[in-house]
């Protein structure tokens, strides 16, 4: 099957070419973003392959239906770009990668809390120009500290698991609880954990019950000098909010891996630009503030597993079976 691939990086091609070959199929490269100025290029393509992103708002389905777009196989796990109420309507299936690797993203998780604590990227910067000094990089052990897991899925069990190695105690929330975290720690309240974790992790997908779930007032509720970690989705924090958080002192260590508003920087190399949001340019002037650009999945072996699966949705489409991995309403109110 001829499939249409948006915001394609040398990775993408790397990893998914290989795979279409090995299926059989025949993929078409976009370096644009989907968008609603670059909706045209998947005109006559029956598939198409989108990242994170990719916008696929009803705008957007609806120009792709006219030309001719039936499939849009995610490469990705999560699936809020996309109105699925208006895909139902129009008849274009989606699917996803729902698992490729939730090993990545607990580990750089786990990483942006181990190199907040230690300062490690300001030890790194420091040795480098010769300046020995220890001073204003204090940690703390891990060991003993609560940690709040916020969405104990795929990721947040291996989260889960991690920390539990290092001796954290584990205060847990979600809808759906399971055995493994339940042997590991105890689920609580949404208000218990924000009020008792010393590290905060968000784990939970980007729903409209999610949206904002790092307000003002959850932070107001938080244990002075805590640690908020997310590697979930930009929107599931209040940027404004964590911002006066960070200012007053409150959270005393950030580690973002996502932004509410990434789509216009992450994944493009700006080095040469100026930047021009500034709610983002303000978050990289604090000390205690780590910012990674959407890299959690990053690993030789999620790629791997992304572009096979991605490839068995292409060829369940093309020949017309059951979608196991489709994306549909029906997701949103699990
Ligand atoms: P998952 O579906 O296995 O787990 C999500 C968990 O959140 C589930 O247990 C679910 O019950 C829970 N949940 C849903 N709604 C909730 C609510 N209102 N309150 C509390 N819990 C709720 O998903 P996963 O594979 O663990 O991925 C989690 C998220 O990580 C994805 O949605 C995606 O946004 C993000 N992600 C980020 C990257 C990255 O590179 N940064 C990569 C993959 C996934």
């Amino acid at each position: 099957m001829r499939t249409a691939v948006f915001s394609t990086k040398s990775y993408d091609r790397q990893f998914l070419a290989p795979a279409a070959e090995a299926a059989g199929h025949e993929m078409e490269w976009f370096e644009p973003r989907l968008s609603r100025a670059t909706c045209p290029l998947a005109r006559g393509f029956s598939a198409i392959c989108t990242f994170v992103n990719d916008a696929l708002d009803a705008t957007i389905l609806q120009a792709i239906h006219e030309g001719g777009t039936r499939f849009v196989a995610l490469r990705c796990a999560g699936f809020n770009q996309v109105d699925l109420a208006m895909a139902g309507q129009l008849g274009i299936q989606v699917a996803r990668v729902p698992t490729y690797s939730p090993y990545a993203v607990a580990e750089h998780s786990v990483g942006l809390m181990l190199a907040l604590n230690r300062k490690l990227y300001k030890a790194y910067n420091r040795v480098r120009e010769g300046n020995f000094s220890l001073e204003q990089l204090l940690g703390f052990d891990l060991r003993g500290k609560t940690v709040g897991i916020f969405g104990t899925g795929q990721i947040g069990t291996v989260a889960a698991r991690i920390l539990h190695g290092f001796g954290c105690r584990l205060l847990l929330v979600d809808i759906h609880e399971n055995d493994a975290c339940r042997a590991m720690g105890t689920y609580v309240s949404r208000e218990q954990l924000i009020a008792e974790s010393d590290i905060i992790t968000l784990h939970c997908p980007l729903l409209p019950q999610t949206h904002h779930l790092i307000d003002d007032r959850a932070i107001d509720q938080m244990k002075p000098g805590v640690m908020l970690i997310n590697t979930s989705r930009g929107a599931l924090i209040d940027t404004r909010a964590v911002i006066n958080g960070l200012k007053s002192s409150r959270i005393a260590y950030l580690g973002l891996d996502v932004y509410e508003e990434e789509a216009d920087l992450f994944f493009e190399d700006l080095s040469g630009d100026v930047i021009q949001d500034d709610v983002f340019a303000r978050l990289l002037t604090f000390p205690n503030v780590l910012i990674t650009a959407h890299q959690a999945f990053f690993t030789s072996n999620a790629l791997t597993e992304i572009a096979r699966v991605t490839m068995v949705n292409v060829t369940a489409f093309a020949e017309g079976q059951p979608l196991t991995n489709a994306v549909t309403v029906d997701l949103l109110k699990k």
